[in-house]
């Protein structure tokens, strides 16, 4: 260990008894203390994610703690791993705590819909969705502040539903917050009957009561917003509600089975806006988080019942990448198991699970594909893609096809940087985050990815 992990590892432990153990795992843990002189500390932070949080949130307590240990004052900077390699150093604006007012008249018969079975506790955190998960702990955290919208977008059965029941469950467990979680669905039929009856009766009561329901409220779930598309006037209402909400600070938290540029059907107004907070993808799981998540499973379960490494292995590697499948075909095991009277065993396992494995959960696409696809479409070869080469006309490539590798194969990010000439998984993480930064900000490089995806589809 050099001085600056020695002393960077003191101020840690500092910090560890000062805030509660989740934070410090998501914000802390990963952190390190890249350079300590003339009175400025940089500090290497994962994401830019952490840039923000922390110096908005954690940076007194940092100074603190620093300046107890080495007894001089500190100026912080936060970096990321890519402004470290380019010797580029950013300015952080010093930015004040605000001190949260809780609302002390808090309306207990209030119904937010939270199931409090979905926490962070119980998720469990891999490469695929670190960065989802401490986004969703960051708007937990300080509510309306930082990242409004955050909009949550994957696959389905990765996890977005119980992010979003986790955050509101932190909040509802933590401040006097009224919290309100939705179905986009329920939000359209309940419009949808309001102004029926409106038509019926020309009761206006019931469109105030509706309006006042969702805008009396400090933070908004809505859950799968893709359903919301070509309903119209309900459409319309969303977009004032959300308006409300937005403009008195309020949070908003929505998911989509597709990132905001890609919800053609909504209105352009809307979609803008859905831009304007923190869009995050949730990635599918790889082997290892499918593992964890299935031993943590194993562990809750009250069954008494051993379930054998590989096992575990077999089912990792065989079920594809939604959980959903992945928690069924755990189910499916144990009742198995108890309705044939036999230990859980690979054999009775392959036996338990035929359905689920024959049923094509499996990804047809794989790493060498997708490179050939990218390769052709950039007319370059695949020994440039996994070449050092810098310049923009083969780096600019070689990220569009890590991040495609990211998202269309069953690989994890250390996984695809050996399959590109053994890059760091962080580099093919920022590749990850880049990639998505330019499809948000530039039209046409949306429309090239798009039409690259149409190629691995096919
Ligand atoms: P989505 O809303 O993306 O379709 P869900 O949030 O409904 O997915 O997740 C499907 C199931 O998988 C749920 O039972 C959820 O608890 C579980 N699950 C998903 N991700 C994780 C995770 N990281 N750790 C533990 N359980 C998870
Ligand atoms: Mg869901």
């Amino acid at each position: 260990m050099n001085n600056n992990s020695i002393l960077w590892s003191k101020i840690l432990e500092k910090i560890k008894n000062e805030i509660n153990s989740l934070s410090f795992q998501v914000w802390f843990e990963e952190t390190k203390l890249y350079n300590f002189s003339n009175g400025v500390a940089k500090i290497l932070v994962p994401y830019a994610l952490h840039k923000d949080h922390l110096a908005t949130n954690y940076k007194k307590l940092i100074t603190s703690c620093f300046i107890e240990e080495v007894g001089e004052n500190v100026e912080l900077e936060f970096l990321i791993e890519e402004e470290i390699e380019e010797e580029k150093n950013e300015q952080i604006e010093e930015t004040k705590i605000e001190d949260t007012i809780y609302n002390d008249n808090k309306d207990n018969t209030f119904e937010s819909n939270l199931n409090k079975k979905y926490t962070f506790d119980n998720f469990v955190v891999g490469n695929s969705n670190k960065f989802a998960h401490a986004a969703a702990l960051a708007v937990a955290e300080k509510p309306g502040t930082m990242y409004n919208p955050l909009f949550i977008y994957g696959n389905s059965g990765l996890g977005k539903t119980h992010l979003m029941h986790a955050i509101g469950n932190y909040i509802e467990k933590n401040t006097n917050k009224r919290v309100l979680y939705i179905t986009s669905e329920t939000f359209v039929n309940e419009f949808i009957e309001i102004t029926r009856k409106k038509e019926d009766k020309n009761d206006f009561d019931n469109i105030d009561f509706f309006k006042k329901k969702y805008r009396d409220i400090d933070v908004l779930l809505v859950d799968d917003i893709q359903f919301l598309a070509k309903k119209t006037e309900s459409q319309k209402e969303f977009f004032h509600t959300f308006n409300n909400l937005y403009g008195d600070e309020k949070q908003i938290i929505i998911s989509s089975d597709r990132s905001p540029n890609d919800l053609k059907i909504l209105e352009d107004r809307l979609r803008t806006r859905f831009n304007w907070g923190l869009p995050v993808n949730i990635y599918p799981p790889d082997f290892d988080l499918k593992v964890a998540i299935l031993k943590r499973r194993i562990n809750a379960e009250a069954i008494n019942k051993e379930v054998p490494d590989n096992v575990i292995e077999y089912m990792a590697s065989n079920i594809g990448t939604d959980i959903r499948n992945l928690e069924g075909s755990l189910n499916r095991l144990f009742a198995y198991s108890t309705m044939m009277g036999r230990d859980i065993t690979l054999d009775l396992a392959i036996e338990a699970l035929k359905d689920y494995i024959n049923a094509g959960y499996s990804e047809k696409n794989d790493v060498g594909r997708i490179q050939k696809i990218v390769a052709d479409y950039f007319k370059i070869s695949i020994e440039d893609l996994k070449s050092k080469k810098r310049n923009a006309d083969i780096a600019f490539p070689r990220q569009i096809a890590m991040y495609l590798c990211r998202k269309h194969t069953d690989e994890s990010f250390p996984k695809i940087g050996i399959e590109f000439g053994g890059k760091d998984h962080s580099t093919v993480m920022h590749s990850c985050e880049k990639i998505e930064q330019e499809i948000k900000n530039n039209k046409s490089i949306a429309e090239e990815i798009d039409k690259l995806e149409k190629e691995i589809h096919n």
